[in-house]
């Protein structure tokens, strides 16, 4: 049988529920069959079919640099000949930390794990641990990975398929789980007030990147660091998204507030699966072996993980106005969507959404009135025309450094074709 998308995807149907290993590459919201992915290189991915399509997913944010960045490629090459994993310490992981460490300043100590998931369930217990309190604070519409108690009103996965609470998440796991709205400092004030003494944690993604792309507005992020400092709570941002992205130190250094514990996924991997939660030191040495929150994991600091992502991190860091450069294209790319096709353009730095709306998109309601159908319909024009972006109306476009000004007026121009 020939080895196309649609072959493969009715032999994944019969064997992986919906064909998928995760929920959201599944082309169900949009109705059509999802095109298997062959290779990748710079800003292209290359499907089975014979296609190539600007990559504006970049397997969710982790490839920054573009695909294939050969320097990345040849760090994991050297590792994998060295062994692919020891179960026991090695030198990647310490250079990895030290690397992080050095260079943003709210993170004194950090644990590596293998997801975002992970890293944020982990800093969760901590902050339980450390505060000795149950209680965490939420937000809708942010996504945190799919642990128990984060899966309440969940973001993008959870908006496109309808199910804002998951189904096998027992009431135990999420009632200590309270949910505020983003960018409404009221409503995490009550709820601090109605839980006084009770609540260890507000957990935030600084840009809230899973239900399109909602921008913290004035004043907000500061006002969830003085709520916290009031209250005893820690704050945790979930950079999974926006570290390494936004800025080095991410949207903590990009909007200059400090948190007091991190999560990281994504770039930190440079593409493998890697997570990590750090933070202050008094706050990390709760985690086992030093202190009592467990929290371990067999394959955590695996070599040609950590090569990958010292790798990218390192050009990162390296190439001086990369980040300037980057948000400057995020910024060209909005600001031209925003022109031609008179929606709502939500941008911060390399992460925007077009919100198939006209009024603006502060909060998760005014997410929730953009209109999905015509997000299909340009959807399925797009990859005609060789763009390749993510299969829900609440995620962003991410751009990888390897964007051109032609691609981005490519992109820009055909939208306009095809809203015309
Ligand atoms: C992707 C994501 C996660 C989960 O990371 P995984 O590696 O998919 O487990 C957590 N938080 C945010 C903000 C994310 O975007």
């Amino acid at each position: 049988m020939n080895k196309t998308s649609e072959n493969l995807f009715n032999r994944a149907k019969f064997v992986m529920p919906g064909g998928v290993n995760s929920p959201v590459r599944a082309f169900q919201s949009v109705g059509l069959v999802p095109r298997f992915i062959d290779r990748a290189k710079g800003n292209k991915i290359y499907d089975v079919d014979g296609k190539e399509y600007l990559d504006l997913v970049g397997s969710w944010g982790p490839m920054i640099l573009g695909h294939g960045e050969e320097h990345v490629l040849e760090a994991v090459r050297s590792q994998i000949e060295k062994g692919l994993s020891f179960g026991a310490c090695n030198e990647l992981e310490v250079q990895l930390a030290e690397f992080i460490i050095e260079r943003v300043p709210h993170i004194e100590m950090i644990r590596m794990v293998n997801s975002g998931t992970e890293a944020v369930m982990s800093a969760v217990r901590v902050a339980r641990g450390y505060t000795k309190r149950n209680k965490i604070i939420k937000f809708e519409g942010c996504y945190h990975g799919h642990s128990d108690a984060m899966l309440v009103k969940a973001g993008s996965g959870a908006m496109t398929f309808g199910e804002p609470n998951s189904s096998g998440v027992t009431e135990g796991a999420s009632q200590d789980t309270l949910t505020a709205k983003y960018n409404d400092l009221e409503s995490v004030r009550t709820l601090l007030k109605n839980n006084e003494g009770e609540v260890a944690c507000i957990i935030v993604e600084p840009v809230a990147a899973n239900m399109g792309v909602v921008v913290p507005m004035e004043g907000f992020l500061e006002g969830l660091r003085s709520l916290c400092n009031d209250n005893g709570t820690l704050l945790i941002f979930d950079e999974v998204i926006t570290g390494f992205r936004l800025a080095f130190g991410g949207a903590a250094e990009y909007f200059g507030v400090t948190p007091d514990l991190v999560t990281y996924g994504k770039i930190i991997g440079g593409g493998m699966p890697v997570g990590a939660y750090g933070g202050k030191k008094e706050i990390m040495e709760m985690v086992s072996p030093v202190g009592k929150v467990y929290q371990a994991g067999t394959l955590s600091g695996n070599p040609i993980a950590m090569a990958a992502g010292l790798a990218t991190l390192r050009t990162l860091w390296e190439q001086k106005d990369f980040y300037e450069k980057l948000n400057a294209m995020g910024e060209y790319l909005a600001e031209g969507l925003r022109k031609v096709t008179g929606f709502t353009v939500n941008n911060v730095g390399s992460l925007s959404c077009l919100y198939y709306t006209d009024e603006t998109v502060e909060t998760y309601e005014d997410a929730l009135r953009a209109n999905t159908n015509k997000f299909s319909y340009v959807f399925s024009k797009l990859l005609d025309k060789g763009i390749y972006v993510a299969p829900s109306q609440f995620e962003a476009l991410f751009l990888n450094s390897k964007f051109t000004k032609e691609d981005v007026d490519y992109i820009i121009s055909s939208y306009e074709e095809i809203l015309r």
